[in-house]
């Protein structure tokens, strides 16, 4: 199985158009030990010819510019693309706007939660990707599905579980309790390969790690993680955004109740930070957070990274 990250940044991307911060600042002039990042999503294949993509971000035709396996082949008609489904795992900004990108009269299925496939719907804009010829399929919680679009089997399935997390920032509903958030809102992705029965999670936004969750991925062979912040209040203390990572629906990296001590115990052969915000000081390679998340076997996710399961 061939998974390759498109766009290993968060919401933003790093470095995010309107952000002057430390980091932002960094980047931005080149500084060494600073990578730019952009928006969030993976690509995953069987047989390194078709592809599946885990999130659509609004940066995915920069991306594809950058991924030869993801353009037509010279072999292809004068229409053409490797990617035959794109599943989402909640209805971000920097995870739905991608889909707009994919418009041109080309087959393949959208793959998603019944409540965020209801947001697409109700948006018309996703018209773009005509019901003609774009499929849309409700995932079913807990229950492994094919993937599939154009008419081809990707030899893949994914299983979609819900995860503590929150409704995307553009639906709360500042009246609601939770925000009008409910189940579904925030999806886990588990991805086998059906030929191997090898598999991968993705869980790219994740509030916390839970028993479930903690369940769910114990042992796993590989796992890509929620890895937007190292600090609850990072955002707040560098002035950039008066909301704390629980307010955010994102757990931090560090501390007692952080994803590297949660995942200490749960015997994953390899753990791969992706979703990293701009705000995050792992994104200096010379930074003693990354030093930190390093030592207890995590590596920090990075644009173009490749993965062979
Ligand atoms: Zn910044």
């Amino acid at each position: 199985m061939h998974i390759k990250i498109l766009g290993s940044g968060a919401g933003g991307g790093f470095p995010q158009w309107n952000c002057n911060c430390a980091n932002c600042r960094a980047v931005r002039a080149g500084a060494p030990g600073f990578k730019p990042r952009t928006q969030s999503s993976l690509a995953v294949s069987a047989n390194g010819r078709d592809w599946a993509l885990l999130n659509a971000s609004p940066d995915l035709r920069q991306q594809l510019t950058q991924s030869p396996q993801l353009a037509p082949r010279e072999s292809d008609a004068v229409r053409a693309s490797p990617i035959k489904a794109v599943v989402v795992t909640n209805g971000d900004v920097d995870h739905v706007t991608g889909l707009l990108t994919l418009r041109e009269a080309q087959a393949f299925t959208i793959y998603g939660a019944g409540r965020v496939l209801g947001v697409l719907a109700q948006n018309r804009i996703f018209n773009v990707c005509a019901p003609a010829y774009v499929a849309r399929r409700e995932l079913p919680l807990n229950t492994p599905q094919p993937l599939a679009g154009a008419e081809v089997d990707l030899g893949l399935t994914v299983e979609a579980f819900p995860v503590p997390g929150k409704i995307a920032l553009w639906l709360e509903d500042a009246l609601a309790e939770n925000y009008g958030g409910a189940e579904g809102d925030t999806l886990g992705l588990k991805i086998a390969e059906t030929g191997t029965g090898k598999s991968f999670f993705y869980i790219p936004g994740c509030a916390k790690i839970d028993d479930d969750l903690a369940a769910r991925i114990r042992g796993a062979s590989l796992v890509f993680f929620d890895g937007t912040l190292w600090h609850e209040n990072e955002m707040i203390d560098q002035g950039l955004l008066g909301k704390t990572g629980a307010r955010m629906g994102h757990i931090n990296m560090s501390g007692e109740d952080g994803s590297i001590a949660a995942f200490a115990k749960l015997d994953v052969a390899r753990k791969i930070f992706v979703h990293i915000n701009n705000s995050n000081p792992v994104l200096n390679e010379a930074s003693i957070e990354r030093r930190e998340a390093q030592a207890a076997g995590w590596e920090i996710g990075e644009d173009g990274m490749e993965v062979v399961l």
